[in-house]
């Protein structure tokens, strides 16, 4: 009886141990597969994020960055150079007789030079300058930790670039041409309006000296 007993108490002990290293097993899993799945929520959440972030700063059309960002963009750096007494050139461009080139071509064909000009921009200035599209028809691009003479071998390099994104329309060429105004930030400037009114005063005499020019604000 008291072997009975023994084995009795003995096969317990055994059964207790297997449930408890099955009950470990299933917390085990659990907690695997719900960790799998917060891992996977905060992935996409991220993801998600990251994407909202893209739609609210690029445009559409382009893929540049908007007006929004890019002024964003240019106060930021206009801080640094202030506080650093480092320099910011910023080139304001516009596209020449683009009016025209929608009338004569239609605008489908207008807004696939817009883009073309994201490509050349993308083309000559790959370095540490930044652009978007700040209007219509018209980008800003800042040159930061540059000088006046880089700022315009760039924007002049530009000018071609735009150039060689000819198209063909129903046999006829089609070239558009960019004007462009460069001003730099000086001691003294707070908000990033006198920078850009300087570098639009620029861009009215490359217009008024015949278009297809780079002009510094003087
Ligand atoms: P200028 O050489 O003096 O700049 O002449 P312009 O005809 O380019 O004159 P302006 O800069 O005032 O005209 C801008 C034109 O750009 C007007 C508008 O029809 C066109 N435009 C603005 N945004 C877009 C766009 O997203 N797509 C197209 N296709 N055209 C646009
Ligand atoms: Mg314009
Ligand atoms: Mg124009």
């Amino acid at each position: 009886a008291l072997l009975e007993q023994q084995q009795k108490l003995n096969e317990e002990r055994i059964n207790s141990q297997t449930r408890t290293t099955q009950l470990l097993a299933i917390a085990g899993l659990t907690g695997l597969v719900t960790a799998f799945f917060l891992g996977y929520s905060l992935l996409s959440h991220r993801r998600h994020r990251a994407e909202l972030i893209r739609l609210a700063e690029r445009d559409e059309l382009t893929g540049l960055l908007n007006r929004r960002a890019i002024v964003r963009k240019a106060v930021e750096l206009l801080s640094r150079a202030r506080e650093s007494k480092g320099t910011l050139v910023i080139g304001l461009i516009d596209l020449d007789h683009f009016k025209s080139i929608n009338d004569r071509f239609g605008h489908a064909v207008g807004d696939q030079l817009l883009q073309r000009l994201a490509v050349a921009l993308r083309t000559a200035l790959h370095t540490r300058e930044v652009f978007g599209r700040y209007g219509g028809e018209e980008f800003l691009v800042l040159f930061p930790d540059m000088t006046m003479e880089q700022a315009r071998q760039g924007s002049e390099k530009l000018r071609g670039a735009l150039r060689e994104q000819h198209m063909r329309v129903d046999d006829q060429e089609v070239i558009v041409t960019l004007s462009l105004g460069l001003a730099s930030y000086e001691p003294g400037d707070v908000l990033f309006d006198q920078v850009a009114r300087r570098a639009d005063i620029a861009l009215y005499v490359a217009k008024t000296q015949g278009r297809d020019r780079v002009e510094i604000f003087n």
